[in-house]
């Protein structure tokens, strides 16, 4: 039996299905859960941090408000579910606490906030190209001193090596694609702020790089349609799988994928239960009234 399509198609989801098209289908199409690692929950700190520190008005983006903002981040994060998953001691909680501070430092030395004219923050954006849905979320839109569009993403991992660069100008044109499509125009840059290096990383699409990302995004559909359609996702191990949280499933770690099956299906029977429930509940209420 095919397997179900996705629902949509992100910068993080293309990439997964170019290294492993095997961990794509498990994550996008199997929703099988992953398992929260320091680093992303950091990011989420971090990243809510900062999202605080462009609430205010540009004179108050200081340092010290900045970690005022991380202060208040932190304080809701502290019971999220995935930061109770890492079960981390206290003194493990302060060195957690003590790396996010030191980033939100070292983005101070990347740009001056109180210049920054942002126009959203955190922003989903989705539409429609060639039958697939697009996602994406911008950490910051803003318009420069000509009025342009500047996309900006904070990034808190290290700046990519040659390996990962073709991942990296993947996600640039994606998220110039999405402003262009929304906006009705091209962003005039796109900027990567790697916080622990620090290091800004500055690319301007043009129209051959939105060419290149239309046709990689067809391209990745087209594949992802026919493995769905033959359930043929395939795992291709490299050095990421020492970062995968899959290997259960993966047959090249003595994994099943029969196993990702069975919770995609239980998922399935429990997702029509409740609608069925629903659907009850309002047929009761409607003969009630
Ligand atoms: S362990 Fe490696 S080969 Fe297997 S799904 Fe994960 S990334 Fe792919």
């Amino acid at each position: 039996m095919p397997l179900p399509l996705p629902t949509s198609l992100s910068p993080s989801k293309v990439s997964s299905f170019t290294d492993c098209g095997l961990a794509f289908r498990f994550s996008a199409i199997d929703h099988l859960p992953e398992a929260p690692s320091v680093p992303a929950v950091r990011g989420t700190l971090v990243h809510a941090g900062l999202e605080r520190l462009f609430c205010l008005e540009p004179q108050e983006r200081t340092q010290e408000r900045a970690q005022v903002c991380l202060t208040e981040a932190w304080e809701e994060l502290r019971h999220d579910a995935e930061l109770v998953e890492l079960d981390l001691d206290e003194a493990a909680q302060a060195t957690f606490v003590q790396e996010a501070r030191a980033l939100v430092d070292k983005y101070f030395r990347l740009e001056d906030p109180t210049a920054i004219r942002p126009i959203g923050i955190e922003l989903k954006l989705e539409v429609e190209l060639g039958g697939v849905t697009l996602r994406g979320i911008i950490d910051r839109l803003e318009l420069d001193e000509d009025g342009e569009l500047v996309v900006t993403d904070y990034k808190t991992g290290r700046a990519p090596g040659e390996r990962q660069e073709q991942q990296r100008l993947t996600g640039v044109a994606f998220y110039s694609l999405l402003c262009e499509r929304l906006f009705g125009r091209r962003p005039a840059r796109v900027q990567l702020l790697y916080l622990a290096d620090p290091v800004a990383i500055i690319s301007v699409p043009t129209d051959q790089s939105t060419r290149g990302i239309e046709r990689k995004i067809g391209a990745v559909w087209t594949a992802v349609e026919r493995a769905c359609e033959r359930e043929d996702f395939r795992p291709n191990p490299s050095r990421l799988c020492d970062w995968c949280g899959f290997k259960d499933y993966c047959p090249s770690f003595g994994g099943e994928i029969a196993k990702a099956d069975a919770y995609r299906i239980d998922q399935e029977i429990a997702r029509a239960e409740r609608t069925d429930a629903v659907d009850a509940h309002s047929d009761t209420v409607a003969a009630v009234a």
